[in-house]
């Protein structure tokens, strides 16, 4: 991206800034290791570490004492390269990978155009413009990608703005240079002064010692918010049915019951689930608890909070629903699991209690879980597969059709 430098006359501002931005990039180049070490399905991270390893390198062959054609030849194979592992890395964050293909046709381009304007016809603007211009439309694909297919939360937007900053400020170099006095090819140290001073080197300087680093120390904020984030799903989140769990359930409900004006709780109990494990054995009887949690989220969910609080235990937090709306809902549940629902029992009969409680704004999650439990073992005592509800002043039965479900028991 820089032209090689020859001769000794070299600014030491221009020098200081980019020793400096060289050394923020090697030090987030080593967190992203770190990173990676940490939480090794992370790809992302060293696509990120290896963008900036190649990239420094690329930096470094700029500087080596040899021909100009041969240190932008490198430096034209490295940098691409680079910048390939950053749109992958990217990619691959979000679950994408770039074609093949269109890295291959990327890189043979990009190498190609700078090997004749190093060679065939030497032209350190041509060199510049390409690299810039390759690479900021690379990035404005990979954003066009990001744009289209990722949900626009907070880590999704940062990584997607500094991608479309870096490519902006690339892009910048390209608009500036025919506006620059830039010589053919640095061969002398006067030549060297009136590039430092040309308005492309100017934006070529503010890409790669502020941009660029700004955009990687935000992809390490991005990658560590996603694993935390990660960290906070897999703690709040039943392994077996993709549920919440308890933990996560209470987090969640306490919230919701707040907000809402009135809510129903409904507590869910497999009936004689230790029978059911004998008859079906114990990933059978995982099964009919996977069936049971998809029936228990089946859509439209409006708010619904679902989660597996206990072995076989389930609850589920109705937001802005009356108590009739709920109990018709965890009758047609009761009704699908008693029936056979597809995928529940294998043949055999499996049914579930419920306790049902109503709750305000002023509620208590803990007294809420706690009322609709005693209206549960109501319904367990009363014969199961049934559902009770509590209600005050006058507790009443809601087992709606009553022929397969003996007595409701009252509160
Ligand atoms: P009740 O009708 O009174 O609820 O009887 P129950 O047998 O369902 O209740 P109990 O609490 O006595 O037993 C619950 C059983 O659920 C015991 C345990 O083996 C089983 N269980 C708990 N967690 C899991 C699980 O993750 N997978 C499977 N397959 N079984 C589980
Ligand atoms: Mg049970
Ligand atoms: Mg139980």
């Amino acid at each position: 991206m820089r032209c090689p430098n020859e001769g000794p006359v070299v600014s030491t501002d221009w020098l200081i800034a980019v020793t400096l931005g060289s050394f923020v990039m090697a030090g987030i180049g080593l967190l992203f290791v770190i990173v990676w070490g940490v939480d090794r399905g992370r790809t992302c991270a060293l696509y990120f570490a290896g963008a900036i390893a190649v990239y420094s390198a690329g930096t470094v062959a700029l500087s080596v004492p040899t021909t100009t054609a041969l240190a932008s030849s490198i430096h034209g194979v490295l940098f691409p390269i680079a910048m390939v592992m950053l749109a992958e890395g990217l990619l691959r964050r979000v679950g994408y990978r770039l074609p093949r293909l269109t890295v291959l046709a990327y890189l043979v381009a990009m190498i190609t155009i700078v090997w004749a304007f190093a060679y065939l016809s030497p032209l350190l603007v041509g060199r510049v413009v390409t690299q810039n211009l390759g690479t900021a439309l690379l990035l404005l694909g990979v954003a066009r990608r990001l744009w289209a297919r990722i949900p626009k939360t907070g880590p999704d937007r940062a990584a997607l703005i500094s991608t479309v900053a870096l490519a902006a400020s690339l892009g910048a170099g390209v608009v500036v240079a025919p506006f620059s006095a830039v010589p053919r090819e640095i061969r002398t140290p006067a030549d060297l002064d009136s590039y430092m001073q040309s308005n492309l080197e100017l934006c070529l300087i503010v890409a790669v010692t502020v941009v660029l680093p700004a955009c990687m120390v935000t992809l390490l904020a991005v990658t560590v918010v996603d694993m935390v984030q990660e960290l906070r799903s897999q703690r709040d989140c039943d392994e077996l049915t993709g549920l919440l769990n308890r933990r996560g359930f209470k987090r969640r409900a306490e919230v919701e019951l707040r907000s809402a004006e009135r809510s129903v709780m409904v507590l869910a109990d497999m009936d004689f689930f230790k029978a059911v494990n004998d008859a079906l054995g114990h990933a059978g009887g995982d099964a009919v608890l996977t069936a049971f949690a998809q029936i228990l989220t089946e859509p439209p969910l409006d708010g619904r909070i679902v989660g597996r609080i206990g072995g076989e235990e389930f609850a589920v937090l109705l937001p802005h629903v009356g108590l009739p709306s709920a109990v018709e809902w965890a009758e047609s549940v009761r009704h699908r699991i008693a029936g056979g629902a597809p995928a529940i029992g294998g043949g055999m009969t499996v049914t579930a209690s419920f306790g049902i409680a109503p709750a305000d704004s002023r509620s208590q999650l803990t007294e809420l879980l706690e009322t609709a439990d005693k209206a549960l073992y109501k319904a367990k005592l009363g014969g199961r597969n049934q559902i009770v509800v509590s209600s005050s002043p006058t507790p009443k039965s809601a087992n709606l059709d009553g022929n397969d479900a003996g007595t409701a028991a009252r509160t």
